[in-house]
């Protein structure tokens, strides 16, 4: 009898026809003999609601509150799940974060989970239950009620099926698991039948949407391995797991688009020690995330200068270019020039350690296209380009041509 751990998204859980579609998914697992946890979002729309709401009355409501409105989302449908299946004669209750025994630190609306004692969760068990836990939820040790940031129920189906030693974790979601990349924008993309946890870190931090980060480095930090299949139909999904020899043997696993960035550049700023220190710290004091940077060589005798660009995330920009502006005094730079227009195209493969060439190839082939590269970053296992966003799907379409036919 195994223990399976399995996941629904809000798509999934989106209105009464598909709580009960989940339903008879769950009964026949269940009447398989296994044991089962299904951990569920907030139907699709509704945690989103529920900020508005709160917004309408406050730009900037309390996070505690925050918390304790948007863990309501999921615990509707724990509900109506666990009522959904009682409906069909299957044995059935739900539980909260806190009675599932999760355990989180106080960073309200973004929380860490400390430990879990799922001592409910196994009692239910034991007495023949499915056990329905709500997502994204938790508790601090003083029983404040606390949530796991966006996305949070997968870190809450990965964290549980750690805690509870599941034999089988699976992802329900609206898609047939991890693509080689994203398939409105490339037609001949495919499904992947596995992905190491690195590479669809890689791939989530480049814009592919397929799960919380977060919950991904928690999988790879406990080795809990996990399935990205469909709530829709039956078709096989996609394993994450650790790294193995063959993966290799692939040079690229994926190829993704993130149209999320802007991209600064700083013009005549003095090429002396400590200027890039300052800009950077001052927008890692102001929470902003740097990703690409790339400085060019300086020019002039006396009082070189240089220019200076790097990416950041669109929802940043504002803020952004406050905290530059800011400093034009002190950093002395020229001008400051932002372009929202440009996007990120990444590759990633674990592939890529063990062949030489794979830079060239991107390069030539975005040349071959009549893409111009704006910047370059690399880590072991990805490349990302800078370029035009009005050239991106193309871009996008030739590079996984030449990598992924
Ligand atoms: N309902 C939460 C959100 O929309 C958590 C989740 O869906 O995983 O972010
Ligand atoms: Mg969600």
């Amino acid at each position: 009898m195994a223990l399976i751990v399995q996941k629904f998204g809000g798509t999934s859980v989106g209105s009464p026809e598909r709580i009960k579609n989940v339903a008879a998914r769950v009964a026949q697992h269940r009447a398989r003999g296994d044991r089962l946890v299904v951990v569920v979002s907030a139907m699709s729309g509704v945690t989103d609601q529920l900020i508005r709401l709160a917004k309408d009355i406050t730009p900037l409501p309390a996070e505690r509150e925050m918390d304790m409105l948007l863990a309501t989302g999921e615990q509707q449908t724990i509900a109506l799940t666990a009522i959904a299946l009682q409906a069909i004669g299957v044995a059935a209750v739900s539980l909260t974060g806190a009675q599932a025994g999760i355990t989180t630190d106080g960073v309200h609306t973004k929380a860490k989970i400390q430990h879990i004692t799922p001592k409910q969760v196994h009692a239910w068990l034991d007495s023949g239950h499915v056990v329905i836990v709500a997502g994204f939820q938790g508790q601090t040790p003083e029983g404040q009620i606390t949530t796991l940031g966006r996305g949070g129920s997968d870190l809450t189906a990965i964290a549980l099926a750690s805690a509870l030693k599941a034999d089988l974790c699976q992802i329900y979601t609206d898609v047939d698991g991890v693509y080689t990349a994203d398939p409105r924008v490339v037609p001949t993309a495919r499904k992947l039948d596995e992905i190491s946890y690195d590479e669809l870190l890689e791939l989530a931090g480049a814009g592919a949407k397929v799960m919380q980060l977060r919950s991904v480095e928690f999988a790879k930090k406990f080795g809990v391995i996990f399935e990205v299949r469909s709530s829709m139909n039956d078709h096989p999904g996609t394993i994450v797991k650790e790294e193995t020899r063959s993966m290799e043997d692939v040079v690229i696993r994926g190829v993704s688009l993130d149209r999320n960035q802007a991209k600064f550049t700083l013009t005549g700023v003095p090429d002396r020690p400590g200027v890039a220190a300052r800009v950077f710290k001052a927008l890692a004091d102001a929470a902003i995330n740097v990703d690409m940077i790339v400085q060019n060589i300086s020019h002039g005798d006396g009082a070189p200068t240089t220019d200076l660009s790097f990416t950041v995330d669109k929802p940043d920009l504002a803020k952004a270019q406050k905290v530059i502006t800011g400093l034009q005094g002190e950093a002395g730079y020229r001008q400051l020039l932002v372009n929202e227009k440009i996007a990120k195209l990444s590759i990633v493969g674990v592939g890529m350690r063990s062949h030489s060439g794979v830079a060239a190839k991107m390069f030539e082939t975005l040349a071959k296209a009549g893409v111009n590269i704006d910047m370059i970053s690399t880590s072991e296992i990805k490349i990302s380009v800078a370029i035009d966003g009005a050239r991106a799907e193309l871009a996008a379409q030739s590079v996984h041509t030449a990598f992924l036919g």
